[in-house]
């Protein structure tokens, strides 16, 4: 502090409350969604007496694994798979949000980030209070740690990006998949003993330590970490009026040591800006573009990352790929028997697919 002891006091308004808005908006939306979903499950069991014939398509934002098998058919046949539409578009706005402000849907949009967040501020000041300081991993230990989501997403699409047109057509119009927001309800509806005892240590990890899922686990948050590096955006620190105060290093989320670098290159930023509302000198953090040296405004990352969100969903809807064309009572059958219902194919399916695959190609 004592190089520069006399600064301009930083008066820009913090980005936090605007936020927390939209990570509340969010969330109840999918709180929405969940019931609405929950009364077409209804629907389907007692055979279309009760309940709601609405399905409403949001639901398949919650299949990530999905929605990439259905991006990946779509760069290889042109078409959009007509079983999950709407988690393709959802899909494809999540990715566009990281693309340009890095992995901004797990701090403005993400339900599961945003409980995350809330349940380590209340971490945070118990630790705080006992040990002074919030917990962190020992650095190696964390390396270590946060590979794991990477491995998980290495195998996903690995698993994925190995399977031929044929095979992925097969997969999406295969009944697992018609029925895996279905059957991703009856999960948690009758969870196991346990998938019970799993999630509740996670949760009580991530009370005790920061962003425990989010860091070490997410595999949707490693893929958008890695596209966060294409991003024309970064936080950047001056550090000709940086007073070393380290106030960035400690507000930051996901452990950054902002104070450290001219420029966070992280995987692991969320573009929530955190760091720059807790910086006290004027003109010190900002998120710029890299090219440029611009500032960009705060406010103008609240809009982009709703405006991304909504305008590719919404071209979704009105391009009628939004609701999908599975009929009702195709449902109502399937829901039958729906614990039946496993994974369609083993590799051999997927190699003889392949196999098929090429030989038409020829
Ligand atoms: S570096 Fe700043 S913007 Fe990035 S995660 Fe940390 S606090 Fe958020
Ligand atoms: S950039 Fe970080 S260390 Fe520098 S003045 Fe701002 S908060 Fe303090």
């Amino acid at each position: 502090m004592e190089k520069k002891e006399k600064f301009i006091r930083n008066k820009e308004k913090s980005i936090q409350l605007i936020r927390f808005i939209v990570q509340t908006l969010f969330a109840l939306l999918c709180i929405w969604i969940g019931i609405e979903f929950s009364q077409f499950i209804k629907f389907l069991e007692t055979n279309g007496t009760a309940g709601s014939g609405y399905r409403p398509p949001g639901v398949e934002g919650f299949l990530p694994i999905s929605s990439l098998m259905s991006l990946y058919y779509f760069l290889q046949s042109g078409i959009i798979h007509p079983v999950h539409p709407a988690g393709f578009f959802i899909f494809i706005a999540i990715v566009g949000m990281s693309l340009v402000f890095r992995k901004s849907f797990c701090s403005w949009l993400c339900p599961i980030g945003f409980l995350s967040e809330l349940v380590g501020d209340f971490g945070d000041k118990i630790t705080r209070k006992i040990f002074k300081r919030r917990i962190k991993i020992w650095k190696y230990l964390d390396y270590f740690l946060r590979s794991l989501k990477y491995l998980l997403l290495a195998f996903f699409t690995f698993s994925i990006f190995s399977m031929s047109e044929i095979a992925l057509a097969y997969f999406l119009g295969g009944d697992y998949n018609i029925m895996s927001d279905v059957k991703m309800y009856y999960f948690f509806a009758n969870i196991s003993q346990t998938a019970f005892i799993v999630i509740g240590v996670l949760f009580l990890l991530s009370i005790i330590y920061r962003n425990f899922w989010c860091r070490y686990l997410c595999p949707y948050g490693a893929f958008l970490g890695l596209l966060g590096f294409l991003s024309p955006t970064r936080i950047k620190r001056n550090t000709s009026t940086c007073i070393d105060c380290g106030l960035c290093a400690k507000a930051c989320p996901s452990f950054i040591k902002v104070d450290k670098v001219i420029t966070v290159n992280s995987d692991e930023c969320t573009s929530c800006m955190n760091c720059i509302d807790a910086c006290p000198v004027e003109n010190t953090l900002e998120l710029k573009y890299i090219a440029s040296e611009k500032k960009i405004n705060k406010k103008l990352v609240a809009l982009g990352v709703v405006i991304i969100f909504l305008a590719i969903t919404g071209l979704g809807m009105i391009t009628g790929n939004w609701q999908n064309k599975v009929p009702k009572d195709v449902y109502i059958k399937l829901n039958k028997n729906v614990n039946s219902i496993g994974h369609p194919m083993s590799s051999e399916d997927i190699k003889k697919l392949n196999e098929e695959s090429e030989r038409k190609a020829k």
